[in-house]
């Protein structure tokens, strides 16, 4: 499960990084970024991050959907629900299993 997760994280830090570039640019006048798009890109990967943390032992047995009875079982990669969901966005970049899905 955890090849899941580390491909989320590595996934948000790409996403922070290419925001970081387009801020630099905007910030250096070398390029029109606009700051809202980007304030708003730095806030979604604090979310997906921060759901990701809560969401971390999901599907191994001490997760909140462990808890509830809605966690994957261990074999699956995906952890729970939300864990899937988090890598729907991120599913046409190299790495993503299609088995992860949600
Ligand atoms: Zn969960």
């Amino acid at each position: 499960m955890d090849r899941f997760a580390d491909f989320l994280r590595r996934q948000i830090d790409i996403d922070l990084e290419l925001l970081r570039w387009v801020r630099e640019d905007a910030e250096s006048g070398t390029s029109r970024g606009c700051f809202i798009t980007i304030i708003r890109g730095f806030r979604e990967c604090e979310l997906k991050a921060r759901l990701l943390r809560v969401h971390q032992w999901c599907g191994q047995g001490s997760g909140p959907c462990d808890q509830v009875g809605d966690a994957f079982p261990p074999e699956d990669e995906r952890g729970c629900t939300t864990r899937a969901l988090l890598g729907l966005p991120y599913s046409d970049r190299p790495g993503y299993a299609h088995r992860w899905r949600p």
